[in-house]
């Protein structure tokens, strides 16, 4: 065997913590040990009747075959029409490529925009994957340490004090996965400026758009002004709203000459994505939209049941999230890290947590509270009796 010299670019990127903290969780529970599960990013519903009758009615008409690598026009068109009617965004379909999850439209986006010496500016915390990819493609993250007394949103100001000759892209995650934040308009406006005046790309991450709280509201950055929506770049997907992450559907909005260098690359690497998937996709977009009602008002509930909880245990601190469906929280007055917080909690009391540290920000935890009640109950109950007896 010749020796194992892997390439320089995967040996500075790390695995992802949050995929290898809900498989070692998985793992506990097959053996049989009393789990619960607060790392998973992903809902515990089912994908709705409709969308699955629809890639179902897909597969009987024969759609199993190779399709157009940035997707079915059809699904493209689907697209157009709800970035128009939803996030009031001028798209056609040549403006969107469908790809395999909102994970690969950033990935791919990158790719094609990203190289050596361009800067990417990512407010930390972070979803795990941004300053990954931008390493993976030669560039360097540039990030920006928010906090909790801010509520973890990058002001105007830190981000034009960021911005160098080099930047090219700004990743904006609004709802926010860790922290469950959401930018209000006013907010979304100010940054639109900033990117404006010093003329940098936006990519703006919708994928959490249709979980909000308390009259939270959506505002894409691309809506505020023309100037706005030129330097914009939307990735979406169809995972966490439609509880359809398994089926790896998602999209990359933006300039058609943007849109077609993202797709020469799929071309090469994937090409399209699974093409009766696509059709429940179109379901999802185009067919009666009351499961994102109910599941909303299942995450509200939990999502009060486990802010109320965390509040009640002395160290531990938290915000209330707008959006999204996780509760971040601050551990800084237990004097541990968050790795060591987390693989105690898992080791002494089977209760798995994603530490702040993946997502760039110590002391820190995420509990994602996408599990059905009982189990929060039980694992805010043993979270209780791990710190008190810290
Ligand atoms: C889940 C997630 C995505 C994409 O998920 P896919 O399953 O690839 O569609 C993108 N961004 C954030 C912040 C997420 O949490």
């Amino acid at each position: 065997m010749p020796a194992l010299a892997l390439a320089h670019r995967v040996t500075r990127v790390t695995p992802s913590m949050t995929l290898a903290i809900a498989a070692k969780a998985k793992a506990m529970k097959a053996e049989g040990l009393p789990v619960c599960s607060f790392s998973a990013g992903e809902p515990d519903f089912d994908t709705p009747d409709h969308i699955k009758a629809a890639a179902k009615a897909a597969l009987d008409q024969g759609k199993t075959r190779y399709g157009p690598a940035a997707g079915e026009p059809a699904l493209r068109q689907a697209i157009a029409n709800k970035l128009q009617r939803e996030n009031g965004l001028r798209y056609g379909p040549e403006n969107v490529i469908v790809t395999n999850g909102g994970k690969h439209s950033l990935y791919g986006l990158i790719m094609a925009l990203i190289e050596a010496g361009d800067e990417v500016i990512i407010p930390a915390p972070y979803w795990v994957s941004y300053p990954e990819m931008v390493t993976l493609a030669g560039g360097t993250p540039v990030i920006v340490p928010t906090t909790a007394e801010q509520n973890y949103r990058i002001t105007p100001e830190q981000l034009r004090q960021a911005i160098t000759p080099k930047t090219k892209l700004f990743v904006l995650n609004s709802p926010s996965n860790p922290t469950g934040m959401v930018y209000s308009p006013a907010e979304i406006q100010a940054l639109a400026e900033v990117i404006v005046e010093a003329d940098i790309w936006v990519v703006s991450d919708e994928i959490y758009e249709k979980i909000l709280y308390d009259g939270a509201t959506h505002l894409s950055v691309g809506a505020v002004s023309a100037a706005a929506f030129e330097r914009t770049i939307i990735s979406n997907g169809f995972a966490k709203g439609y509880s359809m992450t398994g089926w790896r559907v998602g999209y990359l909005a933006g300039p058609v000459e943007l849109i077609k260098a993202v797709s020469t690359i799929q071309s090469h690497s994937t090409s399209n994505v699974c093409t009766f998937a696509q059709y429940g996709a179109i379901a999802a977009l185009e067919g009666p939209q009351d499961c994102i009602d109910t599941m909303g008002r299942a995450f509200a509930e939990r999502r009060q049941v486990i802010i109320d909880r965390c509040r009640r245990i002395s160290g531990l601190s938290c915000g209330e999230p707008e959006g999204a469906f996780y509760l971040y929280i601050d551990i800084q007055p237990l004097g541990l890290s968050s790795l060591e917080f987390c693989t105690r909690l898992i080791d002494e009391k089977y209760v798995a947590a994603i530490p702040g540290i993946a997502f760039g920000a110590e002391g820190t935890i995420r509990l994602s509270y996408a599990t059905d009640m009982d189990t929060i109950l039980e694992g805010m109950d043993r979270l209780e009796s791990f710190v008190n007896a810290l």
